[in-house]
């Protein structure tokens, strides 16, 4: 059967209720699947892979719409969608969560439909890494997977965690994450562990300061696009990565170089998301301003290569 999406992408989906220095904004869309799919649906088709209850808004779901991602893999169970509320300190980069309630997500097992199975392009978004596994157990051999997680994992399930791992392309993970997980404080150290658990790409987020890909032979560094306005950050590493992997799916590709630039996707991405709460940037972004944008970083990073260049 022909996949009905070029990218597969499975996560949480919740109503979020979110406290920053200068602002409180409650009951907004969020969770990972909703930044990813929205980031990737720049650049590819989108399969959304969550479940929601009964009470989701239907204004939510059209915003998904108006984006053009695929809903066939959302699930609507009887019950209450999954809410989460957290708080910024006055850095934006330390956040602590106030509460969490399982609700539908707490039953929830992904089930992809049929035409999504053998999707090229597979992301799994931060969700249990027992739930990852059956997600694995349903796929036709993708290109290309990518795989995301979280503390609490690592925390408490390590084991299926690291199986998971091991059946994937690229993990993607925080700074703090990478060093919880393997113990190492460098993130060279921390990166080479986690390499040899089986992906070929590890990619370590490290916030406002950029990321790092790193992979058996090299390290590929890549800043964060300079901001005058971080209103919110939440989901940011969800919009990078959905960003990402739907620039991957456009290019066909899954070859290093291929990666290198999906990532300034991705970043560039993210970039625009977090000036606001929620969606509400990206969902009145438009193709023009991401090229430009892109273009205009590719320029900050073209003129420092050059001056190191002029150096050596
Ligand atoms: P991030 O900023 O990448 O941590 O992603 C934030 C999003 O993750 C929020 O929109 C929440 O709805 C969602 N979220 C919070 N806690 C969890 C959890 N335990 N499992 C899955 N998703 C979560």
């Amino acid at each position: 059967m022909q996949p009905s999406v070029d990218l597969a992408i499975v996560g949480s989906i919740g109503i979020d209720t979110i406290e920053t220095p200068t602002e409180k904004q409650e009951e907004i869309l969020g969770g990972s699947v909703s930044y990813a799919c929205a980031a990737a649906s720049f650049y590819t088709h989108a399969g959304m892979v969550g479940v929601v209850g009964t009470d989701f808004p239907t204004e939510f779901r059209k915003i998904w719409e108006n984006m053009s991602i695929d809903l066939e893999g959302l699930q609507t169970v009887e019950g209450k969608t999954f809410r989460w509320s957290g708080v910024y300190e006055e850095n934006m980069d330390n956040r602590r969560t106030l509460s969490t309630d399982l609700n539908v997500f707490e039953t929830f097992s992904p089930e992809l439909p049929v035409a999504y199975r053998s999707a090229p392009y597979l992301f799994l978004g931060n969700i249990h890494p027992a739930l990852q596994l059956h997600v694995l157990e349903q796929v036709h051999d993708p290109k290309f997977i990518l795989i995301d997680t979280m503390d609490l994992w690592i925390n408490i399930d390590k084991e299926n965690l690291t199986q998971v791992i091991g059946k994937c392309h690229m993990l993607t993970l925080n700074e703090s994450e990478a060093q919880l997980f393997t113990g190492e404080f460098t993130l060279n150290k921390a990166a080479k562990q986690l390499l040899e658990l089986g992906p070929e790409y590890v990619l370590i987020k490290k916030g406002g300061n950029g990321s790092m890909l790193f992979t058996k032979d090299d390290i590929f560094l890549l800043h964060a696009y300079p901001l005058d306005d971080l209103k919110d950050p939440t989901g940011a590493g969800d919009t990078f990565a959905g960003g990402l992997m739907g620039a991957l799916a456009a290019s066909g590709k899954t070859d290093k170089e291929a990666i290198r630039q999906a990532m300034i996707h991705g970043s560039i991405t993210a970039s625009f998301g977090v000036e606001e709460f929620s969606l509400d940037r990206l969902k009145r972004l438009d193709r023009s301003e991401l090229e430009a944008r892109i273009g205009e970083f590719k320029e900050m990073c073209r003129i420092a290569c050059a001056d190191s260049e002029e150096r050596m």
